[in-house]
């Protein structure tokens, strides 16, 4: 019990340093934003300086619908909301807010003429929810939205996103006396024998990411609290109440309880959105196809390998510590990986690129169909906040889990960075792909001891071998 406890704490204060740093890792171009819920194409961008997002005060004018007033000579912007007055200053990290000073931890910036401010500051001062939603590469703003669960109150953050409302995760598990707990990719929420399981939101349940923090559709809420929720008429409270006391019944059938499968909405991508056009490209993704009878490898006079470098040409991938992009860092592994290979006359490699191209997703998993490939492999570099570090690996298929398994014991050897294990995940090209198929993360572009040696050619050979002496003892005992 005790360890449980600490296993919790240790898990609340990773969570309060993640919303802490609340960093993003995206280019301002590849960024969605969303206000209320809709999308909008400000003419002047948001832009990502030192990992942290800042937007221009004509946003907070014209998407946000705020009174602002510039003054030149004392260089400050004053914004009125409401009755709230709100005095920011360039380079000064002292904010007015109706008179009274606020510190700030970032300094409103000057920009090529322009002035910039930090995005999560407006959101705060301002009452609006501002969040930066992980899986979709977007920024979002909402005026807020009240949750009032079976009469109470309950504090809580609503984002409105295109893929529907979502709630601060640990606000709802705290209200309704869930426990919650990370499982792999899932999210558990426990209370007592009742273990309540959400997916990723780009897989099939529901979860997402806002500022590093976790988000549950509201939906699930109901679900909770085994009730059913409402709106007012402006969509400014959303009221859950039970419908049935006696309906409060566990089922005896076992604990884990799939989300109901209407939370499941399809995914819409942007295919030119870096980190998710890994996930998905269309919103009527095709179901996963029937896996080909596994062959013995070992056997066969020729093993057809694809080697995808993830991301190329129009899609950078993740932008990392001092601008370095995630395409090329995985087109240069592979290039390395696929040397190794073709000195290997057993192994038939195809590459998905070779160059800086974009292969779609759906053309990448059609060359390993095609081919028939007997596995696939994509290479790529993970973003987070700066200190999220380490190498993991993916499969989406049981028949993939060997292949992840030996390639990752490889993988982390020769990185030495921190072991983030296998995990599954529906990753577009991990799902579509029929033969045993995995994605690696080698590490984090984003951090800067990882990226330092990320970008260094002789680590990216290093990151080459150790992937495919991975694959020829894969090949080896299967
Ligand atoms: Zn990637």
């Amino acid at each position: 019990m005790k360890k449980y406890i600490a296993a919790i704490g240790i898990f609340l204060f990773f969570l309060f340093a993640m919303v802490v740093l609340g960093v993003v890792s995206a280019s301002a171009s590849q960024m969605q934003i969303y206000v209320n819920g809709k999308e909008v194409h400000p003419a002047a961008r948001p832009q990502v300086i030192n990992q942290h997002v800042f937007i221009p005060v004509s946003f907070v004018k014209d998407q946000m619908g705020m009174r602002v007033a510039w003054d030149g000579k004392l260089r400050c912007v004053t914004i009125r909301n409401n009755n709230k007055k709100i005095v920011l200053t360039v380079n000064s990290k002292i904010a007015k807010v109706d008179g009274t000073a606020k510190k700030l931890d970032e300094a409103p910036v000057m920009l090529q003429g322009r002035t910039y401010l930090p995005f999560r500051i407006v959101g705060e001062l301002t009452g609006t929810e501002a969040g930066w939603l992980k899986e979709t590469d977007s920024l979002v703003f909402n005026s807020p939205v009240h949750i009032v669960i079976k009469g109470t109150p309950v504090t809580a953050k609503v984002y409105r996103t295109n893929k529907g409302y979502f709630v601060t995760a640990k606000d709802i598990a705290a209200a309704t006396g869930y426990k919650m707990k990370q499982k792999s990719a899932s999210l558990l929420f426990i209370k007592g024998t009742d273990v309540r399981t959400l997916h990723p939101v780009n897989g099939k349940g529901g979860f997402a990411t806002v500022d590093n923090q976790w988000v549950i559709p509201l939906a699930f809420v109901d679900e909770l609290v085994k009730g059913s929720g409402s709106w007012n008429a402006d969509k400014s409270i959303y009221r859950v109440d039970k419908p049935n006391l006696n309906s409060r019944s566990i089922s005896p059938s076992g604990p884990n309880k799939p989300a109901p499968s209407n939370m499941i909405k399809p995914v819409v991508h942007n295919p030119s959105t870096s980190q998710d056009s890994i996930l998905t490209e269309t919103n009527d993704e095709p179901a996963p196809s029937p896996l080909l009878p596994a062959v013995p490898l070992s056997g066969k006079e020729k093993v057809t390998i694809v080697v995808d470098a993830g991301h190329g040409g129009k899609d950078t991938g993740a932008i990392g510590v001092n601008d370095t992009r995630e395409k090329d860092f995985t087109l240069a592994v592979v290039l390395k990986l696929a040397d190794d290979l073709k000195k290997e006359p057993k192994f038939n490699v195809i590459l998905t690129r070779d160059g800086d191209t974009y292969p779609t997703l759906t053309d990448r998993v059609k060359i390993a169909n095609d081919a028939p490939a007997d596995l696939f492999i994509s290479v790529h570099a993970n973003s987070g906040p700066p200190s999220a570090n380490g190498t993991e690996t993916y499969y989406y298929a049981d028949q993939s889990k060997g292949y992840a398994d030996t390639v990752h014991a490889h993988l982390v050897q020769v990185t030495g960075f921190t072991d983030r294990k296998v995990k599954t995940a529906d990753f577009y090209v991990i799902k579509n792909t029929k033969m045993p198929s995995i994605l690696v993360e080698v590490g984090f572009i984003t951090n800067a001891d990882n990226n330092r040696e990320m970008m260094d050619d002789s680590f990216q050979q290093k990151v080459a071998d150790g992937i495919y002496q991975g694959i020829v003892e894969y090949c080896q005992d299967n």
